[in-house]
C-alpha cells in the first residue's frame, strides 16, 4: 500500500494527499504533519518506512468539506485520491491485491465547486497571465458558474486589472513565476506556475476550437496571440485539476479595455467599493446597498460596482430598467416575490456538468426556470430595452420543467447516492420495484403478530440490523421453548446475545431478499433515471446560462429600484459632457452607519465641479481633521462610481459627465509588506495619477505631503494642484490641511475654494459638516486634539506655543527668538486617581474564581454578595 501511495504522491509533490482509505482520507510523512497542524487533528504514526515510524492523520469522508475549506483557505491545494473498486473486487484479482486507487481530483482555491466552499454572492475566478513578446493577456474563469472571459493588457494594467477581478488564483508560466511573485501577498491570491507548453499558442488554438466545436476561433471575435495562449493555459490547468473532466465553459468573451472606468488597486481599496481595507465585506459599498435576492443577482452586482460602464447607451439601458421598477411598484413586488424563490441556477448547472451535482440541483434547475417563467409571464409587453431583452431568455423551457416536474419530487435528497427523488408514477418500473419493497416491509410488520401468536410469547419483535438484517427475537428466559420442537421446527436460531436469542424462518428469509431485491432495483432505476435527467438539463446547458443571466438582470435592477425607493435615491443624469454637479450628496456607506447608531443625521452636501470653462474643474476643500473632508470626497467618488454601474444615487439631483477613470488617494496607510513608508506610498500612488489622468478623470486627492516636512509637503501638494489644472485638465476634489493653499484659487481659473464648516463654542469645536464655497479660517487643530482626550495640560501647552507661533509669524519674527520667548512649560501634575479603596463586595468578588464554581455554587455566592452591599 505505501508503494501505491508513495507512487501517487510522486505524481502531486506540491500537494497534500487525501488517500482514501475505507470511510477515511488518510495523509502521511510530511503531509500528515502539515495538514495535523493545520487542521487542529490528531498526529498519529502508522508502520514503518526505512526503518521510521511514518506520521499518518486522517479526516471522515463525510464531513472532509469542511477540511478541505480550511485547507484550501490556509494555502495548500489537495489532491483527492480515491478507491476506485471495492475490497471486494480487489479480492477477485488476488488473495493480498490493493484496492486500485486514483487521484480524482486537485482541490486548488481557483478551481472549488462545493456550494460549501464558495461565497454564494461572490465570483471565484481563477486567471490566467500571457505574455508573448511584449503584449499581454489576461484571462479569467469562474469554473462555478462557466463564464470565461479575456482582455488585453499589459505587466503596468495587470496590478489595476486584478484589483478589480479579485481572483483567488493567478496561473503563470514557470518562466515569468519570478517576476510577479509579489502580487501573491499583494493581491491575496495564490500563484501556479504552469509549464510555457500549456502558454503555446498554437495548441491553445487548436484546444480552444475543440472545446467548443468551432471551426475557427472568430465565431467568438477576434483574439490576438497572448488572449489565445492564456485562455489555453485556462483549460491546460482545467484539465489537470478535474483530471480531465472539464466544466460546462460558456464561449469566451473578450472584454474591450475602455468599456469600463479605470480603477487602479489603490483607488479600489481606498473606495471600498467590494472589498474592505481589512479584506472583509463589512463597510463596503456593497455590503451597503446589496439588496439582490438571488446568488447571480448579487455576483452580478458585484461585477457591475467593480466594472462600471463608460458607454452612454449601456448606462442609460440599465437606468431606464431601474426607473421602470421604480415607477411600477405592484410589477416590482411581483418580481421579488419570484426572485426570492430562485435558487442559483448557474451553479447548480456547474455541479452537474462536473458530475458533482446530486438531485437537489436539478431540482434548482427545474424551480429557477419555472420562476423565470412566472416573471416572464408577469411583465406586459413594452418593458424597457434591457429588461425586454433579457425578457426573451425567461421563457421556452416549458419541456424540459415538464419533464423535471413530473420526474422529481418537491424536495429531493442532496445525493442520488440513497435514491428516493424520483416521483411516484414518472416510472412504471420504478414503482413497482417501490410497491415490491413496501408490501415487503408491511408483509414483515404482520409476520410479528403471526409468530407472537404461533409461539405464544406476546413480546417477541421482528427487528433489523445491517449485520443480520431481519430477525425475530425473544428474551433470554424464551429461548428452551423456542429452541425445541415443535417451534425449533418454524424457527431457526441465529444468534444469542446475553439477554435476547435471535432466530429467522425460511418465510423471512425469502421476504428479505425480495425487499433487498426490489430495494435495489428500485435504486438502480433511479440511478439510471437521475443520468437521464441530468442529461436532459445539459442538453439545455447554454440556454439555462442565459436564463441565469437573465434572472441577474431582472435582480439587479429591482435590487438598485428597491435601493432607489428606500432611500430616496435620485436618478442621476448621465451624458457625454465634463459636467459633475451633485445637489445633496450622500456617503451611503457613512449615512448607514450613522443611523445604525442613531447619532445625528448624515449632512447632505452639493458638489458643482462644473463652471462651463473648458479648463479644469477642482475643488480645493480645506477645514478642521474629523469635519468630514474624506467623507465628502469618497461620497462624490462614489456617485460617480453608482451612476455609471447603472443605478440610481444618493442624492437630490446629479448631472455627471461621462468619467472614464476613477482615482483616489485617500488616507496614508503603510505598506509594510512591500517595504515602502507611508510617504513612499503616496508619492508612488500620486505619481501614477498625474501621469494616468485624463481630462475625462475624476481625481479625488486627500492631505498630500502630509507624510513629510511643512514645506517639502507644501511644495509638493502645491504642484501637484498645479499639474492636475494645467497638465491634466480632469475634475478634481484636493482636500489639504495647508491653509496656504487657498490662494491658488485666485492664481488657477478652474480651483475653487470649498470648506467643511465647523463652530466654535466655548474653546470646543463644533462639526457642521456642511461643505461651503470659501476657504477655512483656521485648522481647529488643538480644539480636535482636546476632543480627542490630550491632557489638559498639553492642550493648554498647545494653545500658548500656537499663539506665540501666529503672532511671531504675523510679526515676521525668526524662530528661534519665538521658542526663546516662550514661558516655560508648566504642566500642574495629572490629577492622581484616588487610591481605591476596595469596598467589602469588591474584597469578596477578587477572591472568587469563577471557573472553579459549580452554577449552584455561583447562585449561592451571588445571594452572599448581595448581602454585602
Ligand atoms: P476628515 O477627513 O475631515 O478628517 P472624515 O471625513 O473622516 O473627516 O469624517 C469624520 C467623521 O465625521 C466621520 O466618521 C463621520 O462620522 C462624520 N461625518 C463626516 N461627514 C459627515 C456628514 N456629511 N454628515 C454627518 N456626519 C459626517
Amino acid at each position: 500500500m505505501m508503494a501505491q501511495y508513495l507512487e501517487l504522491k510522486a505524481q502531486y509533490e506540491n500537494a497534500l494527499l487525501f488517500y482514501r482509505m475505507g470511510d477515511f482520507y488518510e495523509m502521511f510523512f510530511d503531509d500528515a504533519k502539515a495538514a495535523a497542524e493545520a487542521l487542529d487533528i490528531a498526529l498519529t504514526k502508522r508502520g514503518k518506512h526505512n526503518g521510521e515510524d511514518i506520521a499518518m492523520c486522517g479526516v471522515p469522508v463525510h464531513s472532509a468539506e469542511g477540511y478541505l475549506l480550511t485547507l484550501i483557505r490556509k494555502g495548500f491545494r489537495v489532491a483527492v485520491c480515491e478507491q476506485m473498486e471495492n475490497p471486494a473486487e480487489a479480492k477477485k484479482r488476488g488473495y493480498k491485491a490493493i484496492v486500485k486507487r486514483d487521484v480524482v481530483r486537485l482541490v486548488t482555491p481557483g478551481t472549488l465547486t462545493e456550494e460549501s466552499l464558495l461565497e454564494a454572492r461572490r465570483h471565484n475566478y481563477l486567471a490566467a497571465f500571457a505574455e508573448i513578446r511584449g503584449e499581454a493577456a489576461l484571462a479569467w474563469v469562474d469554473i462555478s458558474t462557466g463564464a470565461l472571459h479575456v482582455m488585453q493588457t499589459s505587466p503596468v494594467r495587470l496590478g489595476p486589472e486584478l484589483a478589480r477581478l479579485m481572483p483567488s488564483e493567478l496561473i503563470l508560466s514557470e518562466s515569468k513565476f519570478e517576476d510577479y511573485a509579489e502580487l501573491e501577498t499583494e493581491f491575496g491570491l495564490s500563484l501556479t506556475p504552469l509549464a510555457p507548453a500549456s502558454f503555446d499558442s498554437t495548441s491553445a488554438e487548436s484546444k480552444i476550437k475543440s472545446l467548443f466545436k468551432v471551426g475557427s476561433l472568430d465565431a467568438f471575435g477576434s483574439f490576438n496571440r497572448p488572449e489565445i495562449a492564456a485562455l489555453g493555459a485556462i483549460i491546460d490547468y482545467l484539465e489537470i485539476t478535474q483530471k480531465g473532466k472539464l466544466p460546462l465553459l460558456r464561449p469566451p468573451v473578450r472584454e474591450s479595455v475602455g468599456g469600463t472606468v479605470q480603477i487602479d488597486a489603490a483607488t479600489r481599496r481606498n473606495l471600498e467599493i467590494t472589498h474592505s481595507l481589512s479584506g472583509g465585506r463589512d463597510g463596503t459599498l456593497i455590503s451597503a446597498i446589496d439588496r439582490t435576492l438571488t446568488a447571480g443577482g448579487g455576483r452580478l452586482l458585484a461585477r457591475r460596482l467593480a466594472s462600471p460602464s463608460t458607454d452612454l447607451k449601456t448606462i442609460q439601458m440599465r437606468q431606464d430598467a431601474v426607473e421602470f421598477l421604480v415607477e411600477n411598484s405592484a410589477l416590482a413586488e411581483n418580481l421579488s416575490e419570484a426572485l426570492r424563490r430562485t435558487p442559483d441556477l448557474d451553479r447548480a448547472l456547474s455541479r452537474l456538468g462536473l458530475e458533482r451535482g446530486g438531485p437537489r440541483d436539478i431540482a434548482a434547475i427545474r424551480n429557477g426556470l419555472t420562476q423565470a417563467e412566472t416573471i416572464k409571464d408577469t411583465f406586459p409587453e413594452g418593458l424597457p430595452e434591457l429588461l425586454a431583452s433579457a425578457a426573451k431568455d425567461l421563457s421556452g423551457y416549458d419541456e424540459l420543467v415538464d419533464l423535471l416536474d413530473q420526474a422529481l419530487v418537491a424536495d429531493p435528497p442532496l445525493l442520488a447516492r440513497d435514491g428516493g427523488f424520483i416521483a411516484p408514477g414518472f416510472d412504471e418500473e420504478l414503482d413497482e420495484a417501490r410497491k415490491l419493497r413496501d408490501e415487503g416491509r408491511s408483509v414483515i410488520a404482520s409476520l410479528q403478530a403471526k409468530y407472537a401468536e404461533l409461539a405464544d410469547i406476546s413480546s417477541l419483535k421482528i427487528k433489523h440490523n445491517n449485520v443480520l438484517g431481519y430477525f425475530i427475537e425473544t428474551t433470554a428466559t424464551h429461548s428452551e421453548k423456542m429452541l425445541a420442537a415443535p417451534l425449533s421446527e418454524t424457527f431457526i436460531h441465529r444468534q444469542t446475545t446475553a439477554n435476547q436469542v435471535r432466530f429467522t424462518t425460511v418465510e423471512l428469509s425469502e421476504m428479505e431478499t425480495k425487499i433487498l431485491n426490489a430495494g435495489g432495483r428500485a435504486l438502480e432505476i433511479e440511478k439510471r433515471l437521475y443520468s437521464t435527467l441530468t442529461e436532459a438539463v445539459l442538453n439545455h446547458a447554454a440556454e439555462i446560462n442565459l436564463a441565469g443571466n437573465a434572472l441577474a438582470e431582472f435582480d439587479l435592477a429591482s435590487a438598485f429600484a428597491d435601493l432607489a425607493k428606500g432611500e430616496n435615491w435620485c436618478k442621476p443624469n448621465v451624458d457625454n459632457s465634463r459636467t459633475f454637479d451633485i445637489i445633496g450628496g450622500r456617503h451611503p456607506v457613512v449615512e448607514q452607519s450613522l443611523r445604525k447608531q442613531g447619532d445625528t443625521p448624515f449632512v447632505a452636501n452639493d458638489c458643482q465641479l462644473s463652471d462651463g470653462s473648458d479648463g479644469a474643474d477642482i475643488w480645493l476643500l480645506t477645514g478642521p481633521n474629523m469635519a468630514g473632508k474624506s467623507t465628502f470626497l469618497r461620497q462624490n467618488a462614489l456617485i460617480a462610481l453608482l451612476a455609471q454601474a447603472g443605478s440610481f444615487v444618493p442624492a437630490k439631483s446629479a448631472h455627471i459627465g461621462i468619467v472614464s477613470q476613477i482615482f483616489s488617494r485617500v488616507g496614508a496607510s503603510d505598506d509594510l509588506a512591500r517595504g515602502r513608508s507611508t510617504f513612499m506610498v503616496e508619492m508612488v500612488e500620486t505619481a501614477a495619477i498625474l501621469n494616468q489622468a485624463d481630462d475625462r478623470a475624476l481625481v479625488i486627492l486627500d492631505e498630500i505631503g502630509r507624510g513629510t516636512a511643512t514645506y517639502d509637503g507644501l511644495s509638493i501638494a502645491w504642484a501637484t494642484l498645479e499639474h492636475l489644472h494645467d497638465a491634466n485638465k480632469c475634475r478634481a476634489l484636493f482636500a489639504t490641511h495647508y491653509h496656504e493653499m487657498t490662494a491658488l484659487a485666485d492664481k488657477l481659473g478652474g480651483v475653487e475654494n470649498a470648506t467643511v464648516t465647523v463652530k466654535e463654542w466655548e474653546g470646543d469645536v463644533i462639526f457642521l459638516h456642511e461643505v461651503k464655497k470659501g476657504a477655512a479660517d483656521r485648522s481647529y487643530g488643538v480644539q480636535v486634539a482636546k476632543l480627542a482626550g490630550l491632557p489638559d495640560a498639553v492642550v493648554n501647552r498647545a494653545r500658548v506655543v500656537l499663539d506665540a507661533l501666529e503672532k511671531g509669524e504675523r510679526e515676521g519674527g525668526k524662530q528661534k527668538a519665538l521658542i526663546d520667548d516662550l514661558p516655560l512649560f508648566s504642566a500642574t501634575p495629572p490629577p492622581q486617581p484616588a487610591p481605591a479603596q476596595d469596598s467589602i463586595v469588591e474584597e469578596a468578588l477578587s477572591e472568587i474564581i469563577p471557573d472553579e464554581l459549580t452554577p449552584r455554587e455561583a447562585l449561592q455566592v451571588l445571594y452572599d454578595l448581595k448581602e454585602k452591599a
